[in-house]
C-alpha cells in the first residue's frame, strides 16, 4: 500500500534544522522511481475528475512532484518561490512563522483570474505555508482546486487551517 511505502521510505532526522525538531526527510523516496511514479499516479487519480487549470508547487520540495503531477494532468506548472528568487514581476505574500515571518512570491502572469489551481507541497506541518500560498492564488483571482501533500504531520494543526476546503485535500501518508 502506498501509505506504508511512503512511511517506510521517509526517515526522521533528529535536531534538524534546529535542536528539538525532528525533520521528515523525503529524499529516500526520490531513490525509488517506482514509488515516485506511484505517488504521481495516486495524486492524479484523486484529481482526474476535478477542474484543474494549473498545479502550483511550493519551493522547493513542492517542485519535485508538482511538476510531474502537472505533466500527468496535462496542465501548466506554477512555481511559488521564496522572496527574491523569481525574475519577472511578482505578487508577494508574507506570513508568520514561529519566530519572525517569511515571504513567498509568484509571477503575476503565472495563471489567469478564474483559473483553478491545485496547490502542491511535499509536507503539511502547521499549514502556514500552504495557507499563504492559497491566499496568494486567491488574491490573484485564482480559485483553489485542491491541495496535495505526500505527508501530513498529524500532531500539528495544518489540517485545521485548510479545514474549509477539507474535501479538496489529498494526503497520501499521515
Ligand atoms: P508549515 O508551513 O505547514 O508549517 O510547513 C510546511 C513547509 O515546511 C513545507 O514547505 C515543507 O516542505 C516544510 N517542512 C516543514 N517541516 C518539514 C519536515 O519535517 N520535512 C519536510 N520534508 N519538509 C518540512
Amino acid at each position: 500500500m502506498i501509505e506504508q511505502q511512503i512511511k517506510s521510505a521517509i526517515r526522521d532526522i533528529p535536531d534538524f534544522p534546529k535542536p528539538g525538531i525532528t525533520f521528515k526527510d523525503i529524499t529516500p523516496i526520490l531513490k525509488d522511481p517506482i514509488l515516485c511514479e506511484s505517488i504521481v499516479n495516486a495524486f492524479a487519480a484523486h484529481f482526474q475528475n476535478a477542474k484543474i487549470d494549473a498545479v502550483a508547487g511550493i519551493e522547493s520540495r513542492g517542485f519535485l512532484f508538482g511538476l510531474q503531477l502537472a505533466g500527468k494532468l496535462g496542465v501548466p506548472f506554477v512555481p511559488i518561490r521564496k522572496a527574491g528568487k523569481l525574475p519577472y514581476t511578482v505578487k508577494q505574500m508574507e506570513y508568520d512563522l514561529e519566530y519572525g515571518s517569511a515571504k513567498i512570491e509568484v509571477h503575476t502572469d503565472a495563471f489567469k483570474p478564474g483559473q483553478h489551481i491545485l496547490i502542491h507541497d511535499d509536507l503539511l506541518a502547521t499549514g502556514g505555508t500552504v495557507t499563504a500560498a492559497a491566499k496568494l492564488v486567491t488574491e490573484m483571482g485564482g480559485m483553489i482546486a485542491g491541495f496535495s501533500f505526500i505527508v501530513a504531520l498529524g500532531f500539528l494543526d495544518g489540517r485545521k487551517k485548510i479545514a474549509p476546503l477539507a474535501d479538496k485535500v489529498v494526503v497520501l501518508a499521515e
